[in-house]
């Protein structure tokens, strides 16, 4: 029945665009659509491009080539961070980056990526699909002229490669470290050195002592870049980023022009690009970690308590900070905040409370 209604809206409005004269353009022709995906990432890039390549052939194949989608690298069509002016404006249908990189448009896409000490990846899919998280970043998206979905996430990150043991509050102090968005904000108020590096530029950074740490994504991504050749400790956990949402945004015009059916297998298709994004980083971290421990003999420590009460601390003043400047994102984090503390209670009743379990020591604990 869907596709016969499918069928005949299509004839039907194929009729209407010539008689008004307005003959649709190549992008669609015979009921077929062609989108543009614009990326911020390196073609095929690990995790991040693959997981754009993996989207567009969802899209392509579940529609049956109805709505055929082509992935473009950062700057094969447009440079990296023009992606959402690329989007806006039409000259692409479909993008894939990170909601922090739009900040300079519209604040509150900073907090919809990930919050210092903030929400994990399925907390973070849980506020997205059933907190009001969806709504709020589709009210920030449309200020873009764009329809916003979830298409992927990190999971949490590490805290970052350093060349000097952290052991208190004064180790923070004078530390001159490669660090973006958020969490780059927390580390100054600490009295860190914060600088922002492209990937590229890292590890000569590290190599000449420019710079005592960085930190990346997480096992999978920092084993291929090879920091632990330049890096003595390998810090953890990620506050600054325990799960930061990778985005798929859509030109509203060409959402709005989107049949249903065309609708529900993009819509579903993010949600399935989301779960595969975060399976391929959390298998692929799993293997990274262990060969970075185990062939390369990586220090791997964890941050002392009190230096990570002091980022929590100083985290909440920077988002109130940038809260108070900017309603929308005032009410983008309230609403964060309020599922956070929900999150909290039952996470330390469940996933917390079973990872503890799970690691008592019983025979086959750790293997
Ligand atoms: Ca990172």
């Amino acid at each position: 029945m869907k596709r016969r209604q499918f069928v005949t809206t299509t004839a039907a409005g194929a009729v209407a665009a010539t008689a008004a004269g307005a003959l649709p353009g190549p992008a669609i022709a015979q009921g077929k659509r062609r989108w543009r995906m614009v990326t911020t990432w390196p073609r095929n890039f690990p995790g991040l491009g693959t997981g754009a390549n993996y989207l567009a052939r969802l899209i392509t194949e579940a529609s049956e080539g109805r709505l055929e989608v082509e992935v473009y690298g950062a700057g094969e069509l447009v440079p990296a961070f023009e992606a959402m002016d690329a989007v806006g404006s039409g000259t692409a249908e479909m993008g894939h980056g990170a909601p922090y990189y739009w900040k300079g448009k519209v604040r509150a896409t900073e907090f919809i990526a990930v919050l210092p000490f903030g929400l994990n990846a399925q907390e973070l899919n849980a506020w997205f699909y059933h907190g009001g998280g969806q709504e709020l970043a589709d009210e920030a998206y449309a200020q873009m002229n764009c329809k916003f979905f979830p298409a992927g996430n990190s999971g949490v990150q590490m805290a970052g490669w350093f060349n000097r043991e952290i052991n208190s509050l004064e180790d923070l102090k004078g530390l001159k470290m490669r660090i973006p968005g958020l969490g780059g904000e927390v580390m100054k108020a600490a009295g860190a050195v914060v600088v922002n590096l492209p990937g590229g530029e890292i590890m000569p950074a590290l190599q000449s002592g420019s710079i005592d740490a960085t930190e990346w994504v997480g096992p999978y991504n920092d084993l291929a870049f090879g920091f632990y050749k330049v890096a003595k400790y390998y810090y953890y956990p990620g506050w600054h980023e325990p799960g930061t949402c990778i985005d798929c945004f859509i030109n509203l015009d060409a959402w709005n022009d989107l049949p249903k059916d065309l609708q529900a297998v993009v819509e579903g298709a993010c949600r399935a690009a989301n779960v595969a994004m975060l399976s391929e980083f959390t298998a692929a971290n799993e293997d990274s970690l262990e060969v970075l421990v185990k062939k390369h003999g990586v220090v791997v420590k964890p941050l002392p308590d009190d230096v990570l009460t002091r980022l929590g601390e100083l985290a909440g003043q920077v988002l109130d900070g940038i809260a108070a400047e900017d309603a929308l994102a005032r009410k983008v984090l309230d609403s964060i905040l309020d599922f956070r503390r929900k999150a909290l209670a039952w996470n330390e009743l469940s996933e917390l409370a079973f990872a503890r379990a799970r690691l008592l020591p019983f025979p086959y604990a750790r293997g």
